[in-house]
């Protein structure tokens, strides 16, 4: 039987091995462990990817959503708006820094955040907005910068699954005052263990928030202010810096699959839409049916395996139980739950692979209908 993994980071670094060893083995031999050239060379690199001013590296993606939190300036009881339908590092980030986590319900097409009800959600009180790119599309950013632009907000971007993503030929960074990445092992661009940047335009930020992920240093011994310790290891950054130039080319490669899905998966499920104007890098193919966990465990016992991102919404988790929501709270996002299901897209999936993924979901509702 065929194995498909949902992600595979070992045909991943296979791919590239020599590059990444000696990326490694150059920062060991000079033991150049905390900062240093190797962080250097690698902010610089994404920062011209992302065609951004600055790119600082932290230790995660959570980390960076805390520090876009940072220099938003939340004070207690402010209002952050973002959604439901994400992981949890969103919304913890609001809450490391004393603000209050509102959530607005998703466009049922894309499972990005609804723009009308984001607009009519916005109050006084509301400070700041995080956009979740979640599976590599971005929402019409142009419409909510100026959503943001009319009701003076702070824009982040929860870019963690989207580098080289765009909208109107722009990627994150650029609508919003500041975007997050993770580079977690199966992200697209992932290191060897955690690890995350920021990115900007604006130089007043971007000069905080290298102070914020390091102490507050201005020098060995002198702290202008109170930061943290979210520095970027430079051994991650040098598997970032060998990585990035094949980012484009395996984007491309996720892309050409995701072509493939939509051409041949059957009708029985709905398949992801793009945008007109986004450039989706697919994190996730994130296929539909009601039929989900029946599909979902049939596909394992053919040894292919799947993911659900995410099958609980936020508003529902017990760790938010004290916000008061329940059952119905956002439709758009309980329904998805329940219907959504990952199939694997990594950069390396086989011709192969892929038609025996097809294949199978075919056979499950070749199956249903004779039933
Ligand atoms: C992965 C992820 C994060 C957190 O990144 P870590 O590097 O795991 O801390 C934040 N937001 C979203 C949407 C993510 O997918």
């Amino acid at each position: 039987m065929m194995k498909v993994p949902l992600v595979d980071l070992k045909a991943n670094y296979l791919s590239i091995k020599d590059e990444i060893d000696s990326a490694i083995h150059e920062v060991i031999d000079n033991t150049s462990f905390i900062m240093g050239k190797y962080l250097k060379n690698f902010e610089e690199n994404y920062a011209k990817f992302c065609k951004a001013k600055h790119a600082i590296g932290c230790s995660s993606g959570t980390a960076a959503v805390h520090l876009a939190l940072l220099v938003a300036g939340l004070t207690e009881g402010d209002e952050a708006i973002t959604v439901p339908n994400t992981f949890i590092a969103t919304t913890e980030c609001i809450s490391y820094v004393g603000g209050k986590i509102k959530f607005v319900d998703v466009d049922s097409d894309t499972a990005l955040i609804n723009i009308d009800k984001l607009e009519k959600s916005i109050t006084p009180k509301t400070k700041a907005i995080i956009i979740v790119h979640l599976y590599g599309q971005m929402p019409d950013m142009k419409r909510i910068r100026e959503i943001a632009d009319d009701h003076n907000l702070f824009l982040i971007e929860d870019a963690a699954q989207a580098h080289a993503a765009e909208w109107n030929g722009h990627q994150p960074g650029y609508y919003g005052d500041i975007a997050s990445f993770s580079f977690f092992p199966a992200k697209n661009l992932g290191c060897f263990g955690d690890g995350g940047g920021v990115v900007t335009n604006n130089d007043e930020l971007g000069e905080k928030l290298r102070l914020l992920v390091n102490h507050g240093r201005t020098t060995k011994y002198e702290h202008i202010m109170e930061g943290y310790n979210y520095r970027l290891d430079p051994i991650q950054a040098a598997v970032l810096n060998a990585k990035l130039p094949h980012l484009l080319k395996w984007t491309d490669l996720r892309r050409k699959h995701a072509i493939f899905y939509d051409n041949n998966l059957p009708e029985n499920v709905q398949v992801p839409i793009e945008e007109k104007g986004a450039k989706h890098v697919y994190y996730m193919y994130e296929i539909r049916t009601k039929k989900r966990d029946e599909l979902m465990q049939f596909l394992k016992g053919k040894g292919i395996s799947c993911g659900i991102h995410y099958p609980i919404p936020l508003h529902l988790q017990p760790a938010y139980v004290n916000l008061g929501f329940k059952q119905g709270s956002f439709p758009v996002s309980e329904t998805l739950a329940k219907e959504i299901l990952s199939i694997p897209i990594y950069p390396e999936l086989t011709e192969g692979q892929r038609a025996y993924i097809v294949d199978n979901i075919n056979q499950f509702f070749n199956k249903l209908s004779k039933k």
